[in-house]
């Protein structure tokens, strides 16, 4: 059973309505709820199109800015459904944008669409169970979201022409999340200039939405070190040489004392991506790549200037040279409290999906799989989040969707397609993302969203509300892009790991000429837990 705007809330909706004198106002409202109503059903059923675009994405399994069967496929998609599709947006070859409808408003649907390193996993299979061993895969469920906000906008563009609403529907994808290496490119692209309201959909295992800045989030700056030494026969004349590896340890050891005199809310991490070739040669050339996250713009610039400083000193150290690039950032989000609102009417009035036994059993069995409390699925939506006061934040991941929040009125929708009590950015969060859990929570998903274009289309008030709560968030703080004018994303990152797997991974991807689903091309009994 797939779920539907409840009665109840409707016929509430139509009480509201229809009391007293009728208005002209009273009239567009029974006129939006009926709308809805009608949106809802058309996007119900889509469920089978929801299926497929999910299944054919995940069987992608492509990291951030390798996406190019993903973008092909989805922005294909929009142009047979009468999109005009813009490609290789700021810089970024698998970054799109499709546009349909004319004048005001103009409402932008995005979503992320890149995948995790190693994240490769069976769908519907409890347990870890790599469909190509080491590759990467959907680990973090973003196959599911541009086709939510796809099923949105071709549900609402019926409607828009059939009732003459003025209005201009904008999808785009978010490129490279993980490496927060597309947003920012966008943004100085111009993507939301002229956008009056930016709908973000992120998956999750509740429903909700949050205004201002929400729980356990940050911002960041991604940030690569490299040193440059000079190399020398490590065995007969190391005095002659000075090792650029040296000087990545000195670095991260000096970065790991000072972490004890940093703020509370900062998250810091490393990976070394270049340490030298082999032990007997010393290495001219390292690399250390930092996540710095702070909770807001100041700190994070400030973070920055002491990891510059702490470079600067291993380099001393070391008779080495630092140069450093930005690889990616993101702004601390902090969304719109109106359009919140909204969006959060029309998550209640939708509910939570109707799971059923395979679903829930599919859900324990990874929770005990990874011994973890076996609540099941959630069945209750969260709804609106408050604004979290910064000096209640204590940190947490990031999503460069804050670059975007800063430049146009922005929400983030999170809708149920996954399963709780799950480590994130794990193979684990892939079990459910090809399966009914996925499909179900992507149309109550897409339901809500697709009200919520609705609401803007329909109520001027509301993008008027939106507007004037935006222009109060950027009085005194402005966006200042955390990219230089001239830095450019950084491409090659995660090529070497496609080209390397793309020839195994290609045998594995959904023919939805042959099979009805994924799991049922890969064989797989839904659910497949251990005994
Ligand atoms: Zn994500």
């Amino acid at each position: 059973m797939r779920r539907m705007l409840m009665p109840a809330a409707l016929v509430a909706l139509v009480i509201v309505v229809s009391v007293g004198r009728p208005s002209a106002q009273q009239h567009d409202g029974a006129r939006l709820s009926a709308l809805k109503q009608e949106v809802s059903k058309d996007v119900e059923s889509r469920y089978e199109a929801v299926q497929q675009m999910l299944d054919m994405v995940f069987s992608f399994g492509e990291l951030g800015y390798q996406e190019v069967e993903t973008s092909k496929y989805l922005s294909g998609i929009l142009e047979k459904s009468g999109f005009k599709v813009e490609r290789n947006i700021g810089g970024l070859p698998t970054g799109w944008v499709a546009r349909w409808g004319s004048g005001r408003p103009v409402i932008a649907l995005g979503s992320d669409i890149d995948g995790i390193p190693q994240g490769s996993q069976k769908p519907g299979v409890a347990y870890h169970s790599p469909i190509v061993e080491g590759a990467p895969g959907h680990g973090e469920g973003h196959n599911s979201g541009v086709p939510l906000n796809i099923t949105a906008a071709v549900a609402t563009k019926r409607l828009m022409e059939r009732e003459h609403l003025s209005g201009t529907l904008v999808v785009w994808p978010g490129v490279a999340e993980e490496l927060l290496g597309g947003k920012a490119f966008f943004v100085r692209a111009g993507v939301f200039k002229d956008v009056d309201v930016v709908l973000f959909a992120h998956v999750s295992d509740n429903f909700s939405v949050a205004w201002g800045s929400p729980k356990n989030s940050t911002g960041l700056i991604s940030i690569q070190y490299d040193f440059q030494g000079e190399p020398a026969h490590a065995g007969a004349a190391p005095w002659r040489g000075r090792s650029a590896l040296d000087a990545v340890e000195l670095m991260d050891v000096g970065w790991n004392f000072r972490r004890e005199h940093l703020r509370v809310s900062q998250r810091s991490h490393y990976v070394i991506p270049n340490g030298g070739y082999q032990p007997n040669v010393v290495p001219e050339k390292a690399s250390t790549w930092y996540y710095l996250r702070e909770i807001d713009y100041p700190h994070i610039k400030e973070l920055r200037e002491t990891a510059d400083r702490i470079a600067q000193g291993a380099a001393l150290m070391t008779d080495t040279k630092v140069t450093s690039h930005i690889m990616g950032s993101a702004w601390p989000q902090h969304f719109n409290k109106p359009v919140a609102e909204a969006e959060a009417a029309n998550i209640v009035a939708v509910g939570m999906p109707k799971w059923d036994g395979a679903d829930v059993t599919l859900a324990k069995g990874i929770q005990k799989e990874l011994n973890q409390k076996q609540d099941g699925l959630v069945t209750k939506p969260l709804g609106l989040q408050d604004d979290v006061p910064l000096d209640q934040n204590m940190g947490g991941g990031s999503d460069d969707i804050g670059d975007v929040s800063w430049n146009a009125p922005t929400i983030l929708l999170r809708y149920p397609a996954n399963i709780p009590n799950l480590p994130g950015h794990h193979w684990a969060n892939a079990i459910s993302m090809a399966t009914p859990i996925a499909y179900k929570g992507t149309i109550a998903g897409a339901t809500a969203q697709a009200m919520t274009v609705l609401d803007l289309l329909l109520r001027p008030d509301l993008i008027e509300a939106a507007k004037a709560f935006f222009r109060e968030q950027t009085k005194d703080q402005k966006y200042e892009p955390m990219i230089g004018p001239t830095d450019m994303p950084a491409l090659d990152l995660n090529k070497y790991v496609m080209d390397t797997y793309r020839p195994e991974m290609r045998k594995y991807y959904f023919d939805p000429t042959r099979y009805k689903t994924y799991m049922q091309q890969l064989g797989i009994q839904y659910p497949t837990v251990r005994p």
